[in-house]
């Protein structure tokens, strides 16, 4: 029998080379579920212990000294449960089946290395183990593997534990330790390979170009991304080019200077790059430049990430031009502008807009207040504002403004302005102001046209009273009216006398001259607004007085005549020698149950009468006198 030191060390052995088949082989069962993987390292381990009980130190007939532990407690700590137990019955059945003096207490100490692996591995909790968990389970598999050789028989333990004690329980800590670190590396290898795996992924799938550089300028490293960028067949086409080799000499050119610029500053770097391919196509770029370092810190090259902005760029110019064009057109426009949101804040007007508000065009401006402006506007005396209401205005105007309203604002400067308002969507309000002084001005112009042209209808041209129509129509409103009201009504026929005989002996012109001026005082006897005086026919004129009694309408005549005679015409045809005027009075009175037919025969019959008493006299509509002539042949107008 050798020194239990080498032959424990040839033990050693045995243990890295199951650890190693394991690590080489475990990939192969990746796919199989965690427990039969699990199941697998048990099974490997557990042989591994029986090799080594197969190749043991034999203490003596029946007592064997190895590491089994070993493979037992790597097996629980980093297999779990499942790898422990199964570890721990092979070696187990296997100890048994050998028999022996130390049967039992081998068994022992493979059921006390069991638990100790697979009460480690439960204490970790799912964390991942480090150096000094390791370190631990080594003291504890010795520990535990102690504990077997100390229930040995007395003899045989007096007689061996001297020698094995300190090698074996040294060499199995030593061989957990070695063991465990080996299959803690090849977990993490592991780790970092799977997260490689990520990152690769990532940054396959990344629709942003990401790429490495050395400090040249070629490519290291690329993601499809970038190929597709740089319009390259793949990834792997563009590993020792450089962008002299995808872009146009002047493109390139660029970049590599921003990359120089980036190297010499040693700072990472976002800038925007413009992009011109060699198929004549154009491009934007944000790109992020950094510096690429070893792991001494020393820069070897160029990260960089950049992200296709074209379509954002053109978005952007589309943006700026369409503003401007905007801009440009409410500018040049002929109306004034204004929108206001919700709150009554101005959003924009245009330059038109404060033109047309000279006196507060300094506070018309976006952001302000359009109370503050009413205000102000008020205050200034820039409308015609109601002065003691001026918050009332305001209100009214703010409430107008959630309303479609079209309205004219007179200004105090007399410009008038017409103001078309309606609500936005999101609130608010647009208001388009235009002049319309001008237009204002043409309506007044024509309506004032149009009154002359009302006249001319109405009027006679010789003498400027009513025409013998508008003296119809005036007669057919004041006779409802007399008749809805009960009131008087009187009526004058007046006739210049002998009128034949002024033309034929003074001449047609001064006939007319004559006329006009009797028609003068005809005018001034229409004293009331209700009164009406009209050219009745050739020298016969009527004159309608509302509300005015037979008596009244006496007093009038009687006045007129003699204004008539006060003219003193001379009328050389006539035997008063001037010219005079006869007047038939007819009066509707609320009781007699006459029409305007009635009344306006009755004035002819009475200037009948006037004109055969002798001319030159008023006379009333009498009974007796009716039928004394006929009226139909004596009116010839
Ligand atoms: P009487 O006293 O009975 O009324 O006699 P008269 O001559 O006035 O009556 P008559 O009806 O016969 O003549 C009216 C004349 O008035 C006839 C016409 O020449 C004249 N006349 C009518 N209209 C005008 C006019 O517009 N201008 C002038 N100058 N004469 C007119
Ligand atoms: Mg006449
Ligand atoms: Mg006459």
């Amino acid at each position: 029998m050798g020194s239990p030191w080498s032959e424990l060390l040839a033990n050693l052995a045995v243990v890295a080379m199951f650890v190693s088949v394991w690590i080489h082989t475990h990939v192969w069962l990746d796919r199989w579920p965690a427990a039969a993987k699990a199941a697998a390292f048990g099974v490997l381990m557990g042989a591994g212990a029986i090799v080594l009980m197969l190749t043991p130190m034999q203490l003596q007939p029946g007592v064997l000294a190895d590491l089994r532990a070993t493979m037992i407690a790597v097996a629980g700590f980093f297999g779990g449960p499942v790898a422990g137990i199964v570890a721990g019955v092979m070696a187990g059945a296997f100890r048994t089946f050998e028999g022996g003096i130390g049967a039992f207490a081998g068994a022992v100490g493979i059921a006390a290395a069991m638990l100790v692996g697979v009460a480690a591995n439960l204490a970790l909790k799912g964390r991942r183990p480090t150096v000094v968990d390791i370190m631990l389970l080594g003291a504890a598999a010795a520990a535990a593997s102690l504990l077997g050789l100390s229930i040995l028989p007395r003899e045989v333990l007096q007689r061996i534990l001297p020698d094995v004690a300190l090698p074996s329980s040294l060499l199995i800590f030593v061989s957990v330790v070695l063991s465990g670190l080996t299959l803690y590396q090849e977990r993490r290898r592991l780790e970092a390979l799977q997260s490689r795996r990520i990152y690769k992924a990532v940054v396959e799938t990344l629709p942003d170009c990401l790429n490495v550089k050395d400090l040249d300028g070629r490519f290291i490293a690329a993601n499809p991304a970038t190929a597709q960028l740089m319009h390259a067949a793949d990834a792997k086409a563009l590993i020792g080019k450089t962008d002299f080799d995808f872009f146009p000499h002047e493109t390139a050119k660029g970049f590599r200077e921003d990359e120089l610029a980036v190297l010499a500053s040693g700072a990472s770097s976002t800038i925007e790059q413009h992009l011109h391919h060699e198929d004549g196509t154009d491009g934007w770029l944000a790109t992020l430049k950094a510096p690429f370092r070893d792991r001494t810190g020393a820069v070897v090259g160029l990260i960089t990430h950049n992200r296709d902005i074209t379509a954002r760029k053109q978005l952007e110019t589309e943006l700026a031009e369409s503003q401007a064009r905007l801009g440009d057109a409410l500018t040049h426009m002929a109306d004034g502008l204004v929108m206001f949101d919700l709150d009554g804040k101005m959003v924009l007007c245009n330059a038109r807009y404060r033109a047309m508000f000279p006196k507060t065009a300094d506070i018309r401006v976006p952001g302000a207040d359009y109370r503050d402006i009413l205000r102000a506007s008020a205050a200034r005396g820039e409308g015609i504002t109601p002065q003691d209401a001026v918050e009332e205005w305001i209100a009214e105007i703010m409430a107008s403004q959630k309303l479609v309203s079209h309205r004219q604002v007179r200004l105090a400067d007399g410009r008038w302005l017409d103001v078309r308002t309606r609500p936005t969507g999101d609130g608010g309000s647009l208001s388009m102001f235009s002049d319309i002084t001008e237009a204002k001005q043409v309506e007044a112009e024509l309506m004032a046209a149009n009154e002359k042209l009302n006249l001319l209808a109405h009027r006679d041209g010789l003498t400027e009273l009513l025409t013998r129509r508008a003296f119809d129509e005036a007669l057919a409103r004041e006779f409802a009216r007399a008749s809805r009201n009960a009131m008087p009504l009187s009526l004058l026929i007046i006739d210049v006398d002998w009128f034949k005989r002024f033309n034929d002996h003074y001449g047609h012109p001064a006939g007319d001259e004559c006329l006009r001026v009797v028609s003068r005082c005809i005018e001034a006897a229409a004293r009331r607004p209700a009164d009406s005086a009209a050219r009745y026919g050739g020298e016969e004129f009527g004159l309608i007085l509302p509300e005015t009694d037979a008596h009244g309408a006496f007093v009038i005549a009687e006045n007129l005549r003699s204004k008539v005679r006060d003219l003193a015409i001379g009328h050389a045809g006539s035997e008063k020698g001037i010219v005079t005027v006869s007047i038939g009075v007819s009066t509707f009175e609320a009781a007699a149950a006459i029409e305007i037919a009635d009344l306006l025969s009755r004035a002819d019959e009475a200037l009948y009468g006037a004109k055969a008493a002798g001319r030159d006299r008023v006379h009333g509509w009498r009974p007796h006198l009716s039928g004394q002539r006929s009226t139909g042949s004596r009116r010839k107008t």
